[in-house]
């Protein structure tokens, strides 16, 4: 076994079967992807629209790409016919750019909400109170090619569980209020998407239904910020 399908299945041992792991493969190589598709793994997850259009066509058609990096508007068209997921919608205006585009080839697409729950500055996503007027406006309601299935975020980077562990609650009450609210009879809104390498014990505890691992999986990363 390499390196890579052995970090695979060690974290596969510590997470619940329910959660699901994506491999966040930025800045990997293919051959590194490779290693962890033939352990078997099927979903990873990209930050930056070239780098993922460069290596998915060197890779095999039956992986799920998940989105989960700043998109900007005009590059959509162009991960849409293919992406599983996007993790990382981070504006109304973002949102109805991914209708527009899904209409156009004529797919659904399914979509999480980033939650701003950091205390970083520089993190992307929406608070409550931008949610829930996004999700009473009338345009919202013209939405019928994007599928919003949960919240996605990102705690503060820090080695100190406490405020991580408080980020992840306050995102998971975000999630009931919404699904409470307006999405009670929708059974595909359920996803919570929190935790990262050093975190996700910490997230699969408070609640998280999806974990985004990188580095554990494929080693450091080099020094390229994100
Ligand atoms: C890079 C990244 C991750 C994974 O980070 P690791 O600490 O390497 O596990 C998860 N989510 C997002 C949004 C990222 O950009």
């Amino acid at each position: 076994m390499n390196d890579i399908a052995l970090n695979i299945s060690v974290l596969k041992s510590q997470i619940p079967p329910s959660v699901r792991i994506v491999a966040v493969s930025k800045t990997k190589s293919v051959s590194d992807i490779m290693n962890a598709y033939n352990a078997g793994h099927r979903i990873f997850g990209e930050n930056r629209v070239q780098e993922l259009l460069d290596k998915k066509d060197q890779l095999p058609g039956d992986i799920e790409w998940h989105m989960i990096g700043h998109l900007q508007s005009n590059k959509v068209k162009y991960i849409l016919p293919f992406v599983c997921m996007i993790q990382s919608v981070d504006s109304p205006r973002l949102l109805s750019i991914i209708n527009v585009e899904a209409e156009k080839s004529g797919c659904t697409i399914d979509c999480l909400l980033q939650f701003h729950i950091a205390k970083e500055e520089t993190k992307f996503g929406f608070d409550l109170e931008d949610v829930t007027h996004l999700l009473e406006s009338e345009d919202f309601n013209r939405l019928k090619n994007v599928n919003i299935c949960g919240v996605m975020g990102m705690a503060t980077f820090t080695d100190d569980m406490v405020p991580v562990r408080e980020e992840f609650k306050f995102l998971r009450n975000c999630f009931i209020t919404l699904k409470e609210k307006y999405f009670k009879e929708k059974e595909q809104f359920k996803e919570i998407s929190m935790g990262m390498s050093g975190d996700y014990h910490i997230a699969v505890e408070e609640g998280s239904t999806i974990v985004r691992i990188g580095s554990l999986i494929f080693g450091r990363r080099g020094t390229r910020l994100a």
